[in-house]
């Protein structure tokens, strides 16, 4: 009767040596080196400076279904520079209303000029107002060569330097609150009358949920109440074309609850 005492050999450094004990060496190694890699990531540190995140109970909130208009880069004017710009005498002439009453595109364009190009046919908007002001987007910015900066109007003194140049004239507008160039901080238009039944106020800001092909929640969307506004959430091409929304389609206002 034969009994198989000796385990598989093989050669190894010029010494015969067991598969088995080979087996049992690369099982030891490789349980060394995990257990030195727990020790290196001290799990117990890592857990006590980020807890679990715990749910928070919110109050109950109000949903308001508003359609959006998407912002492209434009101009409002004060009634000195339509002068200037399209010629002595000169008024605004409309173009197509616009979804708040009152408001118009104008026929009229104007170049905006700055540090590294210029952007042709920028459209002005009616009516006149006491300052003229130029609304873009971040990516025409880049496109001009300005560092802009988010703002509510052209009175914001961080608003920046840019011209404008008309058929029959040119404007710099000089910026530092004096009307300039900047980026329209996204805003809901509401009349007083909704915003007293929604419970909010001019200057609060509210989150909009976007059930779109990208879904997404924006935040700080800045209350305007003027008595007369239709309900209209205002966002521009940049922030449309990166959440694939456009012009009249809707979006969820986030009204916090009371
Ligand atoms: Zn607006």
């Amino acid at each position: 009767m034969e009994t198989i005492t000796s385990l598989p050999t093989m050669q190894l450094n010029g010494m015969q040596v067991s598969i088995d004990r080979i087996s049992q060496e690369v099982i030891r190694r490789l349980a060394e080196r995990q257990s030195s890699a727990t020790a290196v990531v001290d799990v117990t540190a890592v857990t006590a400076l980020t807890p679990e995140p715990m749910p928070i109970a919110r109050n109950e909130h109000l949903e308001l279904v508003v359609p959006i208009g998407i912002s492209v880069r434009h101009v409002h004017l004060c009634p000195e520079h339509v002068e200037i710009l399209f010629g002595k005498g000169h008024d605004l002439t409309i173009y197509n209303e616009l979804y708040q009453k009152g408001y118009y595109a104008a026929r009229e364009q104007v170049m905006v000029v700055g540090r590294k190009r210029a952007i042709e046919k920028v459209r002005v908007l009616g009516p006149t107002r006491p300052y003229s002001q130029v609304e873009l987007s971040q990516t025409d910015a880049l496109i001009l060569g300005l560092k802009l900066p988010v703002a509510t109007d052209g009175a914001d003194p961080a608003c920046q330097p840019i011209t404008l140049v008309g058929p029959e004239g040119a404007v710099t507008l000089t910026g530092g609150g004096n009307g300039g160039a900047f980026i329209a901080r996204r805003h809901i238009h509401i009349s007083d009358t909704t915003a007293a039944q929604l419970g909010v106020n001019h200057g609060d800001l509210l989150d909009l949920r976007l059930d779109g092909p990208r879904p997404t929640t924006l935040h700080g969307i800045l209350v305007r109440v003027k008595a007369g506004w239709r309900t209209e959430v205002h966002l521009d091409t940049d922030e449309g074309n990166a959440v694939g929304i456009r012009s009249g389609q809707m979006g969820t206002l986030i009204i916090p609850g009371q």
